[in-house]
């Protein structure tokens, strides 16, 4: 698979676009010409430029309004190409792309369209330069791949070929198996893009909401199939206009162009059953541990709090500043090292999650796949006797390590030896149920690419949450066996809880950890007898559930008294409760799930606003 890009999809200016699309380790890109007019440089220094950088020019694009014009419309447009192919040479490319006419002027004949496109091809032939001829979901006439394909086809001029773009196809319902009717001689260039499933009309979803294959809700994987099949080889070109990607850093979305295209080529492959070019996604078989960050006196604070939700400190690490506490099968790892990765985590955000482990079955696997997809490794530095668990960098310079499930007990007992005496976990908590993880919105797909192209975890519709101060989008994704599962959330609206999260906390970063429990009221009875500071819900919401799901008023009175927030899907039911946050970072959250799959969102605004009501005066 060749990978390219057009430049409209990066932000900065152009040769900082061309720059990290380069280093990212694009193989070519498209010009998008509005970002040619915009910049300083002649064409023929940003062509020279390409070169030196190792870009080839995939394409010039758009050219726009062309065919099925009047005749003197037409002839100035022959003419406007004509100036078209010297800018071209300049880039170094051959190919430019036509989009179909979306001109109120323009005549839906088609011998007119097949006469005016063969014009244009013996114009292109003579430079030996070629068109590319693209359906916009939105075109006046032609506006179905299908259309713009049996126009191709029937013209059948050397000069003139297809353009596939996933959006418009896929915006518009139209089959991925249609594609199988293209000559992959004739498909000039492939250009790809994802969307959520949005109900608005095609333009301003094209050009707004677009994002890479994977983070939307399109059937790219059939899409890229069908391509691999007809034998495509040319370029798969990353077309993606949205505004939050320009406002993002260059070398990010770049780099993520790539781990995405690179994850849908597989994906295709596996699916015509061809062998895997690279490792499998790392399917995780459980949390386990959560490292925190924390100073002696954070250690404290944090320690009251797991005492209080029934954990116990039950061993320290044989020569490091680092606690175990457990209960049930979750560890939580108390790290307060005067130096090293978790100490300089401290130092930022003050006491915080710094590290997940996940258990995995195969290590090597689980780095090989990382290293295909570019993404970063971390090197602690360790004693030789200590066990080395490899890591990649995770949400917010954190760390996910990928910890041998075959040794992990034996991993505890050398590191962790198990002090004598001290108090026992209960047993009210028995697993990490999700790991919620705020970010900014500008990163949020990014983390969403992340968790699915490099893990084996699947995503859930997103979310808008109503906070207090704005709306907060929210997204899972989760394992196959569900027994991983993060929660996603960012926000635009600058006081909105996530937001703040993000600012005080200097980042993107863990904001709670839910703990699953077979039976919420013991454990929510028991916290609350340690002294857990609960999260406090008003009699309101209590009311309400008790009409609207009709609910025994005895149990709502139960609920009610220990601060239990409900919800049921069909027949399966959820209980939940949270406590205050630590040092107003990280909070915990205990659920038990009656065959509930979900995560309270229609709670999630009850609790973020009695969260605003623990906010200090100066804060608001
Ligand atoms: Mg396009
Ligand atoms: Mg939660």
């Amino acid at each position: 698979m060749k990978a390219s890009i057009a430049t409209v999809s990066v932000g900065g200016t152009l040769d900082v676009k061309l720059e990290a699309i380069a280093r990212a380790g694009f193989a070519a890109a498209e010009i998008f010409e509005n970002d040619l007019l915009s910049s300083p440089l002649p064409a023929r220094q940003i062509g020279a430029m390409m070169q030196g950088l190792g870009l080839d020019c995939a394409m010039l694009q758009p050219f726009r309004d062309y065919e099925g014009m009047p005749a003197d419309q037409r002839d100035a447009a022959l003419e406007r190409m004509r100036r078209k192919f010297a800018v071209m040479d300049d880039l170094g490319t051959d190919l430019i792309l036509l989009c179909s006419n979306c001109s109120p002027h323009s005549s839906g004949d088609r011998q007119q369209a097949l006469d005016d496109l063969g014009l244009l091809g013996d114009l292109a032939a003579s430079h030996g330069k070629r068109v590319s001829y693209e359906a916009l979901a939105w075109g006046r006439h032609v506006f179905d791949h299908r259309d713009a394909w049996a126009l191709v086809r029937d013209l059948d001029h050397p000069a003139v070929g297809l353009t596939l773009d996933s959006f418009h196809s896929l915006a518009r319902g139209v089959p991925s198996a249609s594609i199988g009717d293209v000559r992959a001689d004739k498909l000039f260039i492939v250009q790809l893009a994802d969307a959520p499933r949005l109900e608005m009309d095609y333009l301003n979803w094209s050009r707004h909401f677009r994002c890479m294959p994977g983070q939307g809700d399109f059937a790219l994987d059939d899409y890229a199939a069908a391509l691999c099949k007809i034998g495509y080889q040319g370029y798969w070109s990353l077309e993606i206009f949205n505004d939050r990607f320009r406002s993002t850093s260059a070398g990010q979305i770049a780099r993520d162009g790539v781990r995405s295209l690179k994850a849908l080529h597989e994906r295709a492959r596996i699916r015509l059953g061809e062998p895997a070019a690279m490792a499998p996604p790392i399917d995780p078989e459980r949390f386990e541990f959560i490292e925190f960050a924390a100073s002696h006196e954070e250690a404290e604070d944090f320690g009251r709090m797991f005492s209080a939700l029934g954990f116990a400190p039950v061993a320290r690490h044989r020569s490091k500043d680092v606690v175990r506490w457990q209960q049930g099968g979750i560890n939580l790892v108390v790290n307060s090292e005067p130096e090293g990765l978790a100490h300089s985590f401290d130092m930022v955000h003050g006491g915080s999650v710094c590290a997940i482990g996940l258990a995995v079955e195969d290590q090597a696997a689980a780095m090989a796949r990382s290293e295909a997809l570019d993404v970063q490794k971390y090197e602690a530095v360790i004693a030789p006797d200590e066990w080395q668990i490899p890591s990649v960098r995770g949400v917010g310079g954190s760390l996910i390590y990928l910890v041998d499930s075959a040794t992990s007990a034996q991993m505890w007992a050398d590191e962790f030896p198990l002090l004598q005496k001290g108090a026992s976990p209960r047993s009210d908590l028995v697993s990490i149920d999700h790991v919620a993880q705020t970010m900014h919105y500008e990163e949020f797909l990014s983390w969403l690419l992340y968790y699915t192209t490099l893990f084996d975890l699947s995503k859930t519709p997103q979310l808008e949450i109503a906070d207090p101060m704005g709306i907060v989008y929210s997204q899972a994704v989760e394992s196959r066996s569900r027994n991983v599962r993060f929660t996603l959330n960012g926000s635009l609206a600058a006081n909105a809880l996530s937001s703040r999260f993000v600012q005080n906390y200097f980042g993107a970063g863990v904001q709670h950890i839910a703990f699953a429990t077979p039976d919420i009221f013991a454990a929510a009875g028991h916290a609350r007898d340690a002294g857990l500071p609960m999260l406090e819900i008003g009699p309101n919401y209590y009311a309400d559930i008790e009409a609207r799901f009709a609910l025994d008023p005895a149990l709502v009175a139960r609920m009610k008294s220990l601060n239990i927030l409900y919800d049921r899907d069909g027949e399966t039911e959820y209980f939940q409760f949270y406590s205050r946050a630590v040092a107003k970072r990280v909070f915990f959250e205990v659920v038990e799930r009656r065959g509930y799959q979900a995560y309270g969102a229609a709670n999630a605004q009850i609790r973020l606003t009695a969260q605003a009501a623990h906010r200090d005066p100066a804060e608001l």
